[in-house]
């Protein structure tokens, strides 16, 4: 099915949204106890657009024993098998991309095409992971004797996800654990719940039942029930730092687990003096994530370029964004949407009021656009000007706001780069290989583009240095973090 017109995607979204949402635990469809729900509200016009199920600890406990109760028969299965059904999740994501990019997008407010992006590249990690299934290998030691090791899985595996790229994350970050034979306990984020929801009914007799469960509750409750689970070692998070410290304390109060994080970031672009200035306007836009309205982690919010470029490289980056066409995520020809919630977009125009007052310049946007009186739309903003010590060029905004940091000869661009308490990505624009190699070795992030931002590569190692994370994904290290190493000894 190709993606419809407006009118088509609405009515598409209404037929879907009429459905009775349920969890996907021990293989069963239910509600939470006593019918509880929450409300889940549209970024559009904040209308409630589902009840979804509340569930609550009680719930999370009877999850937490099924998947223990599946683990023993699911461990053992041949492991090509198990790599099978996760190439058939990819086939089914695929054969509905449309309806959970709808989903998507009503609920996270990001352009449904992109959102079609989205599964395709979560169908792409599912077959890459499936793809690795034999590289789980031990080795074997020289000895008189017999030494070599084996891998495992864990057991029972929490993975919690953030609101930004859910069906992206629903999908991908569950086939690395169960591909290893651990089963999978996801806990999607309460504002953008609906297409792992979809994704339960598609997948329901997919997995044998209590191998891979969907919970969902309203607030912290439900993901601290999984955190502080005394049968759950192994917790795979992606989120806000603040959230990721707190699941380390209660992981740390409760047992003796691994724990990965994928966090936040104020990732920057660098741009030498003899960097082409239409490239890295073009190379910050892409970087910056507007099309997510900037709310996606390694978006490179903070632009520090070379004096001697800076005013071509400003002039070009605002001819680029008058193009750039904001309006309903459900029409695929739109180019950003609102942001996910009233709390994002409050969050957001404090910070554009706080940089106006630190004497940043707004180059383009900087506000709400006109015409758009209704959901949380707030302009891709250009700030000039901006002192790189300041609130909007030091911490995370996850918002439409690209921070241009000007520096001369006298500045180094690699320590204020460092100077953040984050480091995800980095993108360093020159044609001086040394002088690339050079700030590559030097910049205290995860993951480096050199003339180039935001693409990721299957298969290169992705997360964060310093308070951006623990841990690497989508490559093979993503893989063999849900295993523990085994050795074994024969005396012969
Ligand atoms: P968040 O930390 O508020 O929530 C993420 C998830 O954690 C949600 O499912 C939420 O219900 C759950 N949660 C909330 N409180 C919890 C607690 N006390 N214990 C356990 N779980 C809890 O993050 P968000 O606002 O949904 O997402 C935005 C953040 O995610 C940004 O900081 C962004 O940079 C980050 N992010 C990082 C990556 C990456 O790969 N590094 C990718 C996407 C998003």
């Amino acid at each position: 099915m190709a993606l419809g017109t407006t009118a088509e995607n609405l009515a598409r979204v209404q037929q879907l949204l009429s459905a009775d949402w349920r969890l996907l635990v021990g293989g069963e469809l239910i509600g939470a106890p006593d019918g509880r729900t929450f409300e889940v509200t549209s970024p559009l016009d904040e209308s409630t657009i589902a009840a979804v199920p509340d569930a609550d600890e009680e719930l999370v406990n009877d999850a937490v024993a099924r998947a223990e109760a599946a683990f023993p028969a699911w461990r053992d299965r041949d492991v090509l098998e198990r790599a099978d059904l996760v190439r058939t999740l990819a086939d089914i994501a695929e054969a509905n991309i449309d309806d959970l990019a709808l989903l998507d997008a009503v609920d996270g407010g990001a352009p449904v095409s992109v959102m079609s992006g989205d599964v395709r590249m979560a169908a792409g990690l599912c077959r890459y992971f499936a793809g690795l299934a034999l590289e789980m290998k031990g080795f074997t030691l020289p000895s008189e004797d017999m030494r070599f090791t084996m891998r495992q899985p864990f057991g029972v595996v929490a993975k919690i996800i953030p609101f930004n790229h859910p069906i992206l994350f629903a999908i991908s970050k569950i086939a690395a654990p169960l591909v290893a034979g651990n089963c999978v306990i996801l806990k999607p984020a309460e504002a953008t719940p609906m297409s792992a929801l979809h994704l339960a009914r598609l997948i329901q007799d997919l997995f044998p039942p209590g191998v891979f469960q969907i919970v969902v509750g309203n607030g912290p409750t439900v993901p601290r029930a999984l955190v502080r689970h005394p049968a759950i070692t192994r917790i795979g998070f992606t989120g806000s730092e603040p959230t990721g410290r707190s699941i380390q304390q209660d992981a740390a109060q409760t047992g003796v687990k691994k724990v990965t994080l994928e966090l936040g970031g104020k990732n920057a672009l660098i741009a030498y003096p003899d960097a082409d200035p239409d490239k890295v306007a073009q190379g910050a836009i892409q970087g910056m994530n507007f099309t997510w309205s900037g709310q996606s982690c390694g978006s490179t919010s903070r632009l520090l370029v070379h004096e001697s470029i800076a005013d071509a490289v400003v002039a070009e980056m605002t001819r680029r964004l008058k193009g750039h066409v904001l309006g309903s995520p459900l029409d695929p020809d739109n180019d950003q949407g609102p942001l996910v919630n009233r709390e994002q977009y409050e969050k957001v125009l404090r910070y554009l009021a706080s940089a106006k007052e630190d004497g940043a310049v707004v180059v383009t946007g900087g506000r709400r656009p006109q015409g758009l009186d209704t959901g949380y739309y707030v302009e891709p903003t250009v700030l000039d000007h901006v002192d790189a010590t300041s609130a909007v060029a030091t911490e995370e905004i996850f918002g439409p706001v690209l921070s241009i940091i000007r520096w001369t000869d006298n500045d180094d661009p690699v320590a204020i780069h460092n100077s953040v308490r984050y480091g995800l990505t980095g993108s360093i624009y020159t044609n001086n290989i040394q002088q690339a190699m050079r700030t590559a070795k030097q910049l205290e992030t995860g993951y480096v583009w050199i003339n180039d931002s935001s693409r990721h590569f299957l298969g290169m190692p992705f997360g964060g240095f310093k308070a951006s994370g623990l841990g690497r994904e989508e490559s093979i290290d993503e893989l063999l973090s849900y295993t523990q190493e085994k050795s074994i000894n024969i005396k012969l």
